[in-house]
């Protein structure tokens, strides 16, 4: 379920414990239980899938502050 959404993860082994390594580049802490690694993996692809929803308009939040910065800038010069 967790390749739905593009991000596979596979299991890495590093001495006694395992992590989980996505195929975008994440990797999840090491763990010494497999199944726990294997959670993290499925875990991270669940939220990266929620994440990449366009449900928060990262632009608009964006301009906002630099609109609030561009207004805080001039009212110190009219200031003067
Ligand atoms: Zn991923």
């Amino acid at each position: 379920m967790g390749d739905v959404s593009g991000h596979s993860s596979e299991l890495e082994h590093r001495g006694s414990f395992a992590h989980a390594v996505c195929a975008c580049g994440w990797a999840g802490p090491g763990r010494r239980a497999l199944a726990r690694a294997r959670r993290d993996g499925s875990d991270h692809a669940t939220l990266a899938a929620l994440e990449s929803l366009p449900t928060v308009p990262a632009q608009a939040v964006r301009s906002v502050e630099l609109g609030s910065v561009e207004l805080g800038s001039g009212g110190l010069l009219a200031g003067r």
